[in-house]
């Protein structure tokens, strides 16, 4: 089956642009995947502790046959191998960070992948890229986009070129 996947993409060591610009063109070449859209590049204020770079984020538009899990591995291997190391702290700095937002309007609740992601609803740098490319969405508990958006405001974001 075909669904319509939402990817949050953030970088912010290693030249993120080019980062950024890397993981859209990992996207595009996943099989049984079709890269649909994908937002403006975004620089955001940092999540968590404040001593690292800001961030440039994006979301992708992907229509896809894989399973959810698959396609979870597909994405950590994608950060792998643009040099994602894992460290003890939480949030800290990373060349980059692939999050499922959304899986068509499954809701998935496993150990290795909650769908939606956790907190989508409150990231001005995920639901602001995410307008631009889906601005009719709604999350599968029924609420829109455009009620998320009233409640997040455009702060700590700055649109890219
Ligand atoms: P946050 O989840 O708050 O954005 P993060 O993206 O930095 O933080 P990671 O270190 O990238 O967190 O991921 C930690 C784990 O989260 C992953 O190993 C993965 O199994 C799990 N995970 C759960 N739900 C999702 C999801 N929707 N997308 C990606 N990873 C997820
Ligand atoms: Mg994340
Ligand atoms: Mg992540």
């Amino acid at each position: 089956m075909m669904e319509r996947v939402y990817i949050g993409l953030g970088s912010n060591l290693a030249t993120p642009l080019e980062q950024l610009r890397s993981a859209l063109t990992a996207l595009a070449a996943l099989p049984q995947t079709r890269l649909a859209a994908y937002s403006a590049f975004y620089a955001s204020d940092p999540l968590g502790p404040a001593d690292q770079p800001r961030y440039v984020n994006a979301v992708a538009a992907l229509d896809s046959q894989l399973s959810p899990l698959a396609l979870l591995d597909a994405l950590q291997t994608i950060e792998l191998e643009q040099g994602r190391t894992r460290k003890a702290e939480r949030w800290g700095p990373r060349t980059l960070d692939l999050d499922i937002l959304l899986f068509g309007s499954q809701q998935l609740n496993e150990p290795r992948l909650i769908v939606p992601h956790y907190h989508m609803h409150a990231r001005a740098f995920v639901l602001y890229p995410l307008a631009e490319i889906a601005p009719e969405l709604h999350l599968p508990d029924g609420r829109t986009l455009a009620e998320l958006l009233s409640a997040c405001p455009f702060v700590g974001l700055e649109r890219l070129t």
